[in-house]
């Protein structure tokens, strides 16, 4: 194509006010522009990314055979509330009613929608298994749309869902999607975990993300180098160390105005891991629950919401009210109120925590044996902690999810009613799997973990183009003709690494040559090709690799077959 048919609105200042660098560097080299908060329009180069990671998305889910299909955006509300989600899907999910007064909804996600037409059409065991997938737009009224392309309200989404007739079924469906994914993820360039997760709002069974390691990830992900154990940190388990015990009288103490774990460890020179972090929060149904934990850990708050629901942190006006105690001063002994304690104080070893009453707190605590508490994992994994499988240490990473799979078992399939006869004449529900990737979101990915100073370094798979040829002087004739020359000829190049032909951007615009090599490095095409009248009088070429910057002359006459090569050893 060239560069002057082409929409391309780069921009050489940093718009203000933006902070993710895809973001930054979308609207820079012209890919993307926004229309209102999470809402993006995609240009002509950011609608080519888009196509060639939907293609792939295409490819490598009709290669584990499944089907590709197209859903409505809007559905009524009926099927919503059949599941639940209809009540249980709070701000996210955009509502409408139509001209009759029906209430309809704008789909966020189709396991709905895909129950149904499976209860209407799936009869038999002869009919299954089956895999449909649609690549479509999905919205959501995200409460913090951010970082460019990477949450945003309206967004396309290749999501694919597996109907089995048992739960061996579904085994083999989500293996096959799980090697689809890799596949996917690696022909798109991106680095990434395939991690243990939190399903959800999807239901409780097993399910997995896939995580792109970025310094812009929303996600943290716990890692061990040792062993293949990964997983989000909302359900990342692990061990710590053991801790030798001290030998603490059991007596309250005097801590004047000493409240938080730090300030009483510091005031009594005792480590905090000898503490009992003792939290009054106030669960969903609206009760008071004491949650505890070991003085040098934080609560995981997702853990927490799973045993009590969404929970708040009581004030101090509450605490006073429910305990009879300053917040700062409250410990475990003495509360008719719920107790939720960690692992990582059930040991019969002497803590210390607060005495309930002003300005003391009371030392030599043996948990099971001066209170009892539901005993459950509620702590966050932090870097350095154990392995659970392996017992190294891990390590906290950044990350954001590009794509992940659910078993979703029956949940949708019982309220739909999509049952089917199984082989005895047998009625039984369709057992579901659903497995999501998000295309913009993995393109952002893609830059947030390929860019330098000057613009984006696309992966070639996903890239607009495969090649920039940039005659530097289009007044120069001999520059003009071998230019044109070589935009036909490497377009002509089967393109036997994508299955294509090779796609040649050249850059035909009346403009200098800084300004050409500028908006070349920004918009990020793997292999440039400088053709500039010095070199030319010598017979040669420049051939410029976009991420290393290496360049190299190469004479005319090879030139077809330099580029062709260089793209080839490019990633
Ligand atoms: P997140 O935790 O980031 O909100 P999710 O768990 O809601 O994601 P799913 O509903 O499972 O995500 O969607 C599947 C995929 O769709 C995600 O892995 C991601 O790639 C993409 N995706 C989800 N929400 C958005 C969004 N608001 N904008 C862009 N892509 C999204
Ligand atoms: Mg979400």
């Amino acid at each position: 194509m060239r560069y002057s048919n082409l929409f391309i609105p780069t921009m050489r200042e940093t718009p203000s006010g933006i902070n993710a660098i895809s973001h930054i560097l979308m609207l820079r080299a012209g890919y993307v522009r926004q229309l209102a908060a999470g809402l993006f329009i995609f240009l002509p180069l950011g609608w080519r990314v888009l196509n060639k990671i939907n293609t792939i998305l295409k490819e490598e889910m009709e290669r584990i055979g499944a089907q590709e299909i197209s859903m409505p955006i809007l559905h009524p509300a009926e099927i919503w509330q059949q599941t639940g989600r209809w009540y249980t899907i709070k701000e996210e999910m955009f509502r409408l009613k139509d001209r009759t007064g029906r209430d309809m909804c704008l789909g966020m996600t189709h396991e709905e929608i895909m129950a149904w037409i499976a209860s209407k059409e799936i009869k038999s065991y002869r009919q299954l298994p089956q895999i449909w997938y649609q690549i479509q737009t999905k919205l959501r009224d995200e409460a913090r749309p951010r970082g460019g392309v990477l949450r945003t309200r309206e967004f396309i989404m290749k999501d694919s869902y597996s109907f089995d007739i048992d739960w061996k079924g579904l085994d083999e469906s989500y293996r096959l999607h799980t090697e689809a994914y890799h596949r996917i993820f690696t022909r798109c360039g991106l680095l990434y975990y395939q991690v243990e997760s939190d399903p959800g709002i999807m239901g409780d069974l097993e399910s997995h993300e896939f995580m792109a390691p970025t310094p812009a990830g929303e996600d943290d992900i716990v890692l061990c180098d040792n062993c293949d154990y990964a997983a989000n940190i909302e359900v990342a388990k692990a061990n710590l160390p053991t801790l030798l015990p001290l030998n603490l009288e059991f007596k309250e103490i005097y801590t004047p105005q000493k409240k938080s774990v730090k300030e009483v460890s510091e005031f009594l020179n005792i480590d905090e891991k000898f503490f009992i972090k003792t939290l009054l929060v106030i669960s969903e149904k609206n009760e008071p629950v004491l949650v505890m934990l070991r003085g040098d850990q934080e609560l995981n708050e997702k853990k927490l919401a799973k045993i009590i629901g969404e929970f708040t942190f009581a004030t101090f006006e509450q605490a006073e009210e429910i305990l009879g105690v300053e917040l700062g001063f409250v410990g475990p002994i003495g509360h008719n109120i719920k107790k939720i304690a960690d692992l990582s104080i059930q040991r019969e070893i002497h803590y210390i925590s607060g005495a309930n009453k002003k300005d003391y707190h009371l030392q030599g605590i043996v948990p099971g044996v001066h209170f009892e508490a539901q005993w459950t994992d509620i702590r966050k994994v932090k870097e350095r902690d154990l392995c659970p499988k392996c017992g190294k240490s891990v390590r906290v990473e950044k990350a954001i999810e590009v794509g992940n799979i659910f078993k979703l078992g029956t949940k949708y399939t019982e309220p739909l009613h999509a049952y089917f006869l199984d082989r005895d004449g047998v009625e039984k529900p369709i057992i579901m799997g659903s497995y999501g990737i998000g295309t913009a979101r993995v393109a952002a990915a893609a830059i947030e973990q390929n860019y330098d100073k000057d613009g984006i370094i696309w992966p070639k798979s996903i890239s607009p183009f495969d090649i920039e040829i940039i005659p530097l002087n289009m007044g120069d004739a001999k520059t003009v003709k071998l230019a044109e020359e070589l935009y036909e000829k490497v377009g002509e190049i089967y393109n036997s690494f994508a299955d294509r032909h090779m796609e040649v951007l050249i850059d035909d615009r009346d403009e200098r040559p800084g300004v050409k090599f500028k908006d070349a490095d920004l918009i990020g095409i793997p292999i440039q090709v400088i053709i500039g009248e010095k070199a030319l009088k010598e017979n040669k070429i420049e051939i410029r690799k976009r991420r290393t910057k290496e360049s190299k002359l190469v004479s005319i006459n090879k030139a077809v077959v330099e580029i062709v090569n260089s793209y080839y050893e490019t990633y």
